[in-house]
């Protein structure tokens, strides 16, 4: 019975990072899922060389959106890049980053010519632009299959006029260029320097533009800011709309994080999602090569992946993972500054040489940690929480009233690179749990 089922399995084709394979019932899904999820995943890593999840999808599930989003005209409208059905608007998470982007580049997909011309959508490198040009292109080429469209990159219209001047066929070129609906053309920056190319598409981009033929173009940075465009070129970039995508927030962050791991058919607490999205927060890109990193350990484990796994697969290659402020860290920079020991601080003495330090102990760690008075007093020697209160409210002030308090102080926060990553905090500390009235005295 088993080897029929097998005979019947109908494979999708890898997107998103897992290949999806398609089942007849949710019996069999639930028997491959449990059964065979392992040595299909051997295979495909066999295969392939690359660490690639199977996903059993039923007819209807995933498997619909796949296949109809495959179309047959995407090879036609370019050449040089693959046109990738993962970059759909589907598939695109909006977030206050990106919305005016994503907005534009809908409204164009749907009326092209007629909402904005040009649409420029410039940002950094892995916020989205592609993707959103993409989206464009199936989009329209869903909507309208006879539009002709064009989607290129900057350095493959460079090389192409190159070729069509040595080869005396720039006739061909223009043709090429010119009679079409809709020309897109991703990271035009690359422009820049090219005196010839910049003379050629100033003149494609007349063309287009009168005949109200959609242009659409993406950037890394706006048109006045690239470097050595053309000043008439500049001005028609921004005729149109010029949509900026900026990083994404940590909210945006978050609901790539879910939807991403979703697609690939990851099922992960909200506790791992909060700390990738936490953690890798420069581009989407990267946020992707995360996830990929954590399946990846996953898969070379029994598949669980819990917080301690995914803290190991980004800690690799996390540089600058933020660095918590903990009470004993802050011990250690008093006990260089003050030269005491840590047995004396934990100690019951109360000589003045003993007493300052571990009340800057504790001063520093309910300045700059979340834990709560209880928490501190119990590592200073099990004091209880007024001692702690009484610490915190003498160093303030004798720190108004004293020029070499204020010098420690700051120097003891200086070894500690308080100044420098003030964000960073927080970013592990555990939560506050005194009572709201021991707060409002200490914070002023
Ligand atoms: P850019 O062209 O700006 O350098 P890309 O479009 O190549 O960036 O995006 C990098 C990766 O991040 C792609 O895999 C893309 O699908 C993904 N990505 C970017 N923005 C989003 C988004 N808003 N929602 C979902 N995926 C995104
Ligand atoms: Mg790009």
């Amino acid at each position: 019975m088993c080897r029929q089922w097998f005979s019947e399995l109908e494979p999708l084709g890898i997107s998103n990072g897992a290949m999806r394979v398609r089942v007849g019932s949710p019996v069999q899904e639930g028997y491959l899922q449990r059964q065979c999820a392992a040595q299909f995943n051997e295979a495909l890593q066999a295969a392939t060389g690359r660490l690639i999840p199977v996903l059993f999808v039923r007819n209807g599930e995933h498997a619909a959106a796949t296949s109809t989003r495959t179309h047959p005209a995407l090879g036609t409208i370019c050449d040089d890049v693959v046109i990738s059905p993962d970059h759909s608007f589907e598939n695109f998470v909006v977030g206050p980053d990106n919305r005016l982007a994503h907005a534009a580049a809908l409204a164009v997909a749907n009326a092209p010519g007629q909402a904005y011309n040009p649409l420029f959508i410039h940002g950094g490198v892995g916020l989205g632009k592609t993707h959103l040009l993409q989206a464009v292109c199936q989009q329209v080429l869903n909507e309208s299959p006879d539009v002709t469209i064009l989607y290129v990159s900057c350095e493959r219209f460079t090389s192409l006029f190159i070729d069509s001047v040595q080869n005396g066929q720039c006739g061909a070129f223009r043709h090429r260029f010119r009679d079409l609906d809709v020309l897109v053309i991703d990271d035009i920056h690359f422009l820049a320097n090219r005196d010839r190319t910049q003379e050629e598409f100033f003149h494609t981009f007349n063309t287009l533009h009168q005949a109200r033929k959609q242009i659409i173009l993406s950037s890394d940075a706006k048109p006045d800011e690239i470097p050595d465009l053309e000043e008439r070129l500049v001005s028609r970039f921004n005729w149109g709309l010029v949509a900026e995508i900026t990083a994404p927030c940590y909210e945006t962050r978050l609901a790539i994080v879910a939807k991403k791991t979703k697609m690939r058919g990851l099922h992960l607490d909200d506790e791992i999602i909060e700390y990738i999205a936490a953690t890798v927060d420069r581009n989407i890109r990267e946020l992707e090569g995360a996830i990929t990193r954590i399946q990846g350990h996953a898969m070379l484990g029994d598949g669980t992946i819990d917080l301690a796994l995914a803290q190991r697969a980004l800690g690799v290659t996390q540089r600058d993972a933020p660095r918590a402020l903990t009470i004993p860290t802050i011990a250690d920079a008093v006990i260089t500054h003050y030269d005491v020991k840590l047995t004396d601080l934990q100690s019951k003495r109360r000589q003045r040489s003993i007493t300052l330090p571990r009340q800057v102990c504790m001063y520093l760690a309910r300045k700059h940690t979340r834990h709560s008075l209880v928490e501190i007093g119990g590592y200073f020697g099990g004091r209880d929480h007024t001692t702690v209160m009484h610490a915190v409210q003498a160093m303030e002030d004798r720190q108004r009233l004293y020029e070499q308090i204020r010098r420690d102080v700051s120097a003891i926060e200086a070894a500690l690179a308080i100044h420098t990553r003030p964000e960073q905090r927080q970013a592990h500390a555990p939560s506050l749990d005194d009572s709201a009235e021991h707060d409002t005295q200490h914070q002023r």
